[in-house]
């Protein structure tokens, strides 16, 4: 029998083996899937390096502007 849990984001169920552990959380899962997990994640650290590295390096380079037409 497997144990299912609603994702809290995309609100699929789905077997608890999809969450990643959390020891803090009432049922020993984190409320989101591992792949809500993972977008988070990856949208964080993607606005962090926006702010951070790629937009200043990207404006520096003329990349941004539209002066190839
Ligand atoms: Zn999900």
């Amino acid at each position: 029998m497997i144990q299912t849990k609603v994702c809290s984001k995309c609100k699929k169920s789905l077997p608890k083996i999809r969450f990643f552990r959390r020891d803090e959380a009432k049922d020993g899962f984190r409320n989101i899937c591992k792949v809500c997990d993972g977008i988070r994640e990856r949208a964080r650290k993607l606005s962090k390096l926006a702010l951070t590295s790629i937009i200043p390096v990207a404006l520096s380079n003329g990349a941004i502007s539209s002066e190839d037409h």
